[in-house]
């Protein structure tokens, strides 16, 4: 066995919504620890061009078009990914929406869309693949947020669904832990991605108001994800279940 506690070389991890953003930071620094990769998303061009970089690390790399509020899809994306590489062993559901406006605005459909990306498609994911999961001991990171701390004015239903992956993450650590499956969260600060574009690109105020409450003083890069990541990912962690790790510059505690 290797010393390296955080090597990940012969283990298999899906990171839904792997083709961009956070999820492609998070793909690539588990690939670079040694994890061959499914990217389970919707969008293939994104994908293939991060299933490039993956490859160009030497991992083995699928890519199966995965729209997470469809049960059929996370069902052939764990079909694929033991049929690629004969099992899994990591699993990131990293995939989520947002919806900007009042609460007393919006709709259900606007409430049920996020609920449905951010929270439910994580229950029907780790369900899913709990079986293939328990075969070796398996490692769950649900992606959360510090709407999972704190609430917002105009992000209502992807703060309440956030907190619910908190709580989520809990109570399958504790179903699962004797079952070697470590379920934890990751809770992303403000990290520069497509989802938080346009509050750097078109609402200065806010944006300036987030950088000086964070005690880095700055916005986070997706490949700042991928430690925490590996950390949770990996042998290192055998230990550690149902915790929220956050990465984010020291937003949560200032
Ligand atoms: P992006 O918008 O860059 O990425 C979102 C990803 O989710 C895309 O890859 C998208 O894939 C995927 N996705 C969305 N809906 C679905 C769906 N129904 N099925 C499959 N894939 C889907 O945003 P981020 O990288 O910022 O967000 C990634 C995660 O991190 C989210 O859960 C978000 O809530 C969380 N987060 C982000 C923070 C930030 O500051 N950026 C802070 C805290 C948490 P596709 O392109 O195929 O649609």
């Amino acid at each position: 066995m290797t010393t390296n506690l955080f090597d990940l070389g012969g283990r298999a991890a899906i990171v839904t919504g792997g083709n961009g953003g956070i999820g492609r930071g998070i793909a690539l620094g588990l690939a670079q620890a040694g994890a061959d990769i499914c990217i389970a998303a919707r969008d293939q061009d994104k994908a293939k061009a991060v299933q490039a970089e993956i490859e160009a690390l030497g991992r083995r790399c699928i890519r199966v078009p995965c729209d997470v509020d469809r049960p059929g899809d996370i069902d052939a994306t764990l079909d694929a990914t033991r049929d690629a590489f004969g099992g899994l062993q990591i699993l990131v559901n990293n995939a989520g929406i947002a919806f900007m406006g009042q609460p007393e605005r919006m709709s259900d459909d606007e409430w049920a869309a996020v609920l449905d990306t951010n929270l439910t498609s994580v229950f029907r994911f780790c369900r899913a693949a709990y079986p293939l999961l328990k075969e070796d001991g398996g490692k769950i990171i649900n992606i959360g947020s510090m709407y999972s701390l704190f609430g917002s004015p105009v992000v209502t239903s992807y703060s309440a669904s956030k907190g619910g992956v908190v709580q989520l993450t809990k109570s399958l650590a504790v179903a699962w832990a004797r079952k070697n499956i470590q379920v934890n969260a990751l809770l992303p600060g403000w990290i520069t991605t497509d989802m938080t574009n346009p509050v750097k690109e078109e609402m200065p105020a806010m944006y300036q108001g987030i950088v000086d409450r964070t005690p880095a003083g700055r916005f986070g890069e997706p490949e700042e994800c991928a430690g925490a990541a590996v950390f949770l990912a990996s042998r290192a962690s055998d230990f550690v279940t149902g915790q929220s790790v956050a990465v984010c510059g020291g937003y949560s505690i200032s």
